[in-house]
């Protein structure tokens, strides 16, 4: 029994060493990848399903490596996260982001949207409004086409804190969307007071919700929350027509999904934007 113990010890602690280990060569990486501008900006195009339209598109993140591998964020922005990483990547999406926005909206397309994702880090960050008021002022986009998405979980944190920030952004004009929603807890008085503008429906309820599952009843709740409210909202993941008639079917016009558009690098992105006007 003594010796069965002492190799599951060890077992466990080379586990975790390794973990370890592969984390911090994934921060070198990332960060080497950062500053040789292997990074780049990819956009999905949301629509208004009512006519078929794009009225905006979200900024994703995407990483090659010098072999050429895209690495997926969900497995990179946890460790630009960790790391303290995402500070200065976040501003560098952010103000691509808005000149990508600039180039559209001088292209001839008008009333057109750019929605960035927002880590907490970023949130809270002392800076963070100068960054927001410094990327507005370089690009000279109208702020209310810029829409900073945060998470239901970071909107359960330090509520203080965090109307004090929304306010002061939204102050500048700029628009907040809460990503994931139905994912987190937020209460209905804490979403009262975030004087929000938009609600997302997390990817994981539009994927079961013509199921007959409960999906498809959080689905309509929010739809009805975000309406009572005043809110707009916007469903995530729409891969099949079925998806997209319920939705309309209950009042909810917005989608971004694979059923329209994939996320684009801004070239292929800019084709199929004038391609869809
Ligand atoms: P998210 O913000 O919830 O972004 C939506 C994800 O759903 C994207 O994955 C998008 O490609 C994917 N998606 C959209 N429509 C469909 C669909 O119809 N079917 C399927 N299967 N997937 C769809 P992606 O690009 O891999 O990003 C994953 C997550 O990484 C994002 O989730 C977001 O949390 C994070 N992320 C990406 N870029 C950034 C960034 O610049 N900053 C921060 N902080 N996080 C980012
Ligand atoms: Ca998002
Ligand atoms: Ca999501
Ligand atoms: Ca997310």
């Amino acid at each position: 029994a003594k010796i069965y113990h002492r190799a599951a010890y060890c077992y466990f602690t080379r586990e975790m060493g390794v973990e370890i280990r592969e984390r911090v060569r994934m921060m070198h990486a990332l960060r080497t990848a950062f500053e040789d501008e292997r990074l780049f900006v990819v956009y999905q195009p949301q629509i208004d399903m009512r006519n078929g339209k794009p009225f905006g598109a979200e900024a994703l993140l995407r990483w090659r490596t010098e072999d050429g591998d895209l690495i997926s964020p969900d497995k990179f922005i946890p460790i630009a996260e960790y790391s303290g990483l995402i500070v200065s990547i976040g501003e560098w999406v952010l103000r691509t982001a808005c000149y990508e926005l600039d180039k559209i909206l001088k292209s001839g397309i008008k009333e057109f949207r750019i929605s960035v994702n927002v880590s907490q880090a970023q949130f809270t960050h002392p800076l963070f409004l100068q960054v927001i008021e410094r990327v507005l002022a370089d690009t000279k986009i109208p702020p209310e086409c810029l829409e900073l998405e945060i998470t239901e979980s970071m909107a359960m944190a330090d509520l203080e804190v965090l109307t004090l920030t929304l306010g002061k952004i939204k102050s500048k004009g700029v628009r907040i969307s809460i990503d994931d929603f139905g994912t987190g807890f937020s209460s209905l008085s804490h979403l009262q007071k975030l004087n929000v503008d938009k609600l997302k429906i997390d990817r994981a309820f539009i994927n079961e919700i013509t199921s007959g599952t409960n999906e498809g009843s959080i689905t309509k709740m929010i739809i009805q929350l975000a309406q009572s409210l005043h809110l707009e909202v916007i469903a995530e993941g729409v891969e099949n027509l079925e998806q997209a008639n319920y939705l309309l079917q209950f009042g909810c016009y917005q989608a971004q999904g694979f059923l329209y558009a994939k996320p684009q690098n801004k070239v292929d992105f800019h084709a199929w934007l004038h391609d869809h006007q």
